[in-house]
């Protein structure tokens, strides 16, 4: 397996690390084999599709000067995109490295001893990670099964730092956004609304920064603008929380391929809104499908599906379906261990999943991958 994971690195009896650090378990991704291994990955929620050509015009045109000097140390380029694209202020946003920079250095500037990070479990596992990383108390409040966000247990909880993804992974399902507008109003710390998946969804809560000073809303362009490779995803919050972000930034965390690249992705609206309603209708379609074979199926406003198997046999399925090629993620922690997230894939690729899934589902061995 993965040797830096290996579990002889933290038994020396003499350690060159904090307690802290030792004792972590350490965020493991979805599986990434190999490019060129011929596998259908419906596993990380990656898109199906390419990148605008916009985008990969702007990386083939990129100049050798660009690379041989430091790029801006706030990525305005970028940040000009941005909000030329969403209507805010350019001082309303801060690029990093994937949002999940950003999450980091939130973590950093707020979370602490005596400074507790609070989310709804389940959700994204590197929220965890962070909070145990800046020795931070976590405090999880369990969804229930209909994943309705447990909004006067959050409350109670006094994080200095709450975070809520939504639409929410695993489960793909939203909270509207009223419900956040009374999660902000009640919260006294930082309330981070990652949307990494936004774009799949119906509604968003951009608005909430105006109103709400403790608001952060996080976007990536990893999942609607297949560009997880580039690493790129930014911040929306009031100038002042941004400012006190930015202190604790690498210095320059956002490269000058990713600065510009990411800004003709951002402007090509067209060519995201394309993708998406095509990823939307086939998110229905599959759903559709797996019900019809006795899945239960969350209902879903991300790329991907949070799918119950008929017998509940979970991790089974998840090691049939990558013996015969087809990677989905199964979590394996106790809420849930009886479920996969699957991606919404293209549609050759979701007729190869149906029919191995048919098969294994009816007791046999499907034949082909
Ligand atoms: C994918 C994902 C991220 C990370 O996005 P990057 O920009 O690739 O770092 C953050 N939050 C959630 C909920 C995600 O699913």
């Amino acid at each position: 397996m993965d040797t830096l994971t290996g579990t002889r690195a933290c038994t020396h009896l003499v350690s060159f690390f904090r307690a802290t650090i030792d004792t972590l378990h350490p965020y493991v991704p979805g599986r990434q084999p190999a490019p060129g291994t011929r596998v259908i990955k419906l596993n990380t929620n990656e898109n199906p599709y390419p990148p605008s050509p916009q985008a990969l015009d702007a990386l083939r045109q990129l100049d050798a000067d660009r690379l041989r000097r430091y790029p801006h140390p706030l990525g305005d380029e970028l940040r000009e995109a941005v909000a030329e694209v969403l209507a805010v202020g350019p001082a309303w946003v801060l690029p990093g490295n994937g949002s999940d920079d950003l999450l980091t250095m939130l973590v950093r500037a707020v979370a602490g001893p005596g400074r507790p990070v609070v989310y709804p479990t389940p959700t994204y596992v590197l929220y965890r990670t962070l909070a145990e990383i800046q020795d931070a108390p976590v405090v999880e409040v369990p969804y229930d099964d209909s994943f309705a966000l447990p909004v006067e247990h959050l409350v109670a909880a006094h994080g200095a730092l709450t975070f809520i993804a939504n639409p929410n992974s695993p489960s793909g399902t939203a909270t509207p956004t009223e419900r956040l507008v009374a999660l902000a109003t009640a919260l006294e710390g930082l309330l981070v609304i990652d949307e990494a998946y936004v774009a799949f969804a119906d509604d968003d809560a951009l608005t909430l920064v105006r109103r709400h000073p403790n608001v952060v809303i996080l976007r990536t362009l990893s999942k609607s603008h297949a560009l997880a490779g580039l690493r790129l995803g930014f911040a929306i919050a009031q100038p002042s929380v941004i400012a006190g972000l930015a202190k604790v930034k690498d210095s320059y965390n956002v490269s000058a391929v990713a600065a510009r690249v990411g800004a003709a992705a951002l402007r090509d609206v067209e060519h995201t809104r394309r993708v998406v309603e095509r990823i939307k209708a086939s998110r229905t379609r599959l759903a559709a499908a797996l019900e019809t074979m006795g899945c239960r199926v969350w209902p879903s406003q991300a790329n991907f599906l949070l799918v119950r198997p008929p017998h509940g046999d979970a991790e089974r399925v998840s090691r049939e379906l990558a013996a015969h090629g087809i990677l989905v993620r199964y979590f394996g922690e106790t809420l849930l261990s009886d479920t996969l997230r699957i991606t919404v894939g293209t549609d050759e690729e979701q007729t190869a999943l149906l029919e191995t899934l048919g098969t294994i589902l009816n007791g046999g061995s499907a034949a082909t991958g």
